[in-house]
């Protein structure tokens, strides 16, 4: 019989990436009460405002303004690929750090600015807000790895095919998604995010 579940969490994104990652990650999960939802099912299509300095204030804005506007439970995510040697930088810009949303030209972007610098260290970083009747709650999620001098692999998205995590030899792109998915900065902040549910259902 199919369990009834009682409240509905918004995902506050148009990223479709972020959703299949979020529903890879997910599958499998027992929610108990909870039942996430996209934003197309709450009829919200354009893109949700972020307007800040930093990959929290984003995150804690896009679920205010769902929170606002539909009187719903949600979560919204934020990402920031942090660069030591651009001093942090894409960081809050990473999703158009070339002036477009076009991968490609994006990573050129940070290839470009990187050079030959053998100073490679970097992570993604993942701040998860969720607003759960009027309260919120953040989550995060680092993944430490180092920027390669060529992308590599077609798999995942943005940054992938020059992102290689601590530990393996692999981009994100050359990575089956199950590996990534479990040691990621999204997949460590969702972790977080279902522990806690689990202990508030
Ligand atoms: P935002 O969180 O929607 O502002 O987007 C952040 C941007 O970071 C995305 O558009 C991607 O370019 C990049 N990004 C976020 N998560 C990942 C990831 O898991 N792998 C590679 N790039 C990512």
């Amino acid at each position: 019989m199919k369990k009834i579940k009682s409240m509905q969490l918004v995902f506050a994104t148009n990223n479709l990436h972020k959703v299949i990652e979020i529903n890879q990650i997910l599958r499998g999960v027992d929610l108990d009460n909870y039942e996430v939802v996209t934003m197309k099912e709450i009829g919200h299509t354009t893109d949700l405002p972020e307007t800040h300095e930093t990959i929290l204030e984003n995150a804690i804005e896009k679920a205010v303004y769902l929170n606002k506007n539909y009187y719903v439970s949600c979560f919204s995510e934020d990402t920031g690929l942090e660069i030591d040697a651009l001093n942090g930088k894409p960081g809050v810009h990473t999703a158009h750090y070339s002036g477009t949303r076009d991968p490609k030209s994006n990573i050129e972007c940070v290839l470009t600015e990187m050079g030959e610098t053998t100073r490679r260290s970097a992570r993604f970083r993942t701040v998860i807000c969720l607003i759960l009747n009027g309260q919120q709650h953040i989550f995060e999620g680092v993944c430490e790895g180092i920027i390669r001098f060529e992308p590599s692999g077609t798999q995942g998205f943005g940054y992938d095919p020059i992102f290689q995590p601590e530990g393996y030899d692999k981009t994100f792109a050359e990575l089956p998604f199950d590996i990534k998915n479990k040691i990621s900065h999204r997949g460590k902040a969702t972790e977080k995010l279902i522990a806690f549910l689990k202990s508030n259902g």
